[in-house]
């Protein structure tokens, strides 16, 4: 494969993504922040970039995964940037997750200097990632989406064009909505369970046999019984994804109430000092209301 990536945002999911481009045979050169972490790509086979320039000059493709919004707008529209450095005609896959706006704002820069762009955000957690079967959803334009099929088929598995630009991140800011009231069902389930005397792990196994089972239950069950909140995805992403998700519901007056108050719950865990953990550390939340 000839096709040259910048990728830029090493972090729990950007790491194992460069590792499957690797194994699928891309040249990959590599930047983040964090030193280490490139450093932990290069033992892999990438190429180390020390700045966004280094990363992007040569690449034929460059691949965003960055925490949020201000993070994907310094890397991509700020002096010495992506947009900045890229080649014409090079094409730039944002799979981080922010606001549908900022994808839209990055599509008119990248416009006016004749760059390709995408907002492919992901779903399918570390795991995914590693497995190189993340649910991918795009926002862009078909013969971009077409052109980036081999790269995004890498990477993923389920892969579906939603619409114009913004689209990926908008469907991304359902599922999230979605994945937190599920965790928070399966948290207040557990502890009710518990509090009631009940075989938890045997209670688990049957509720995911029937219409109650999910990934979240699935995914999150070892854990949530371990008492193990290493992330995996942060509650201080979850609760950024909350706010991107009841913002843009706002924007086209769509009620989300469940969405609401989850934006509160998780909030209300990064002020207790949980943001760094897991997010099925919704669990701890419940205990704390249940007065443990
Ligand atoms: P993370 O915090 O583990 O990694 C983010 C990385 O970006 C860090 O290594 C950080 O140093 C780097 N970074 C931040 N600002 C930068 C900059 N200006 N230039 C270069 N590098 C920079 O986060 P993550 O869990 O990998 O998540 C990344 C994105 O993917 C987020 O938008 C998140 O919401 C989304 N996401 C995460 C998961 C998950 O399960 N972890 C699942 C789906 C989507």
């Amino acid at each position: 494969e000839h096709t040259k990536i910048g990728f830029i945002g090493l972090g729990i999911m950007g790491t194992p993504m460069v590792r499957n481009l690797l194994a699928a045979g891309y040249r990959v050169t590599a930047f983040d922040l964090d030193p280490a972490r490139v450093k932990s790509v290069v033992g892999d086979g990438a190429e180390g970039a020390s700045s966004i320039p280094e990363a992007v000059r040569d690449a034929d493709v460059v691949i965003t995964m960055v925490p949020a919004s201000p993070q994907v707008e310094e890397v991509i529209l700020h002096e010495g940037g992506v947009l900045e450095h890229i080649r014409a005609g090079g094409l730039v896959i944002d799979m981080s997750s922010i606001t549908p706006q900022t994808s839209v704002d990055v599509a008119k820069a990248a416009a006016a200097k004749g760059v390709q762009v995408l907002d492919a955000p992901v779903s399918g957690g570390e795991a995914g990632a590693v497995e190189g079967v993340l649910s991918i959803m795009v926002g862009g334009e078909r013969e971009t989406f077409e052109a980036a099929a081999p790269v995004l088929g890498t990477l993923g598995r389920t892969i579906v064009l939603c619409g114009p630009h913004g689209s990926g991140q908008t469907v991304k800011a359902a599922n999230q909505l979605i994945v937190a009231v599920n965790i928070q069902a399966v948290a207040e389930a557990v502890v009710f369970l518990e509090k009631s005397g009940v075989d938890l792990e045997a209670a688990l196994d049957v509720l995911n046999g029937g219409l109650a089972g999910s990934t979240v239950l699935t995914r999150k069950k070892e854990s949530i019984l371990a008492g193990d909140f290493r992330p995996g995805f942060k509650i201080d992403l979850h609760h950024k994804d909350m706010g991107i998700v009841t913002d843009a519901a706002r924007n086209v007056g769509a009620a989300v109430p469940a969405g609401a108050l989850l934006a509160q719950l998780v909030g209300s865990l990064r002020q207790q000092g949980d943001g760094g953990l897991d997010h099925s550390a919704l669990v701890r939340g419940v205990r704390r209301l249940s007065g443990e």
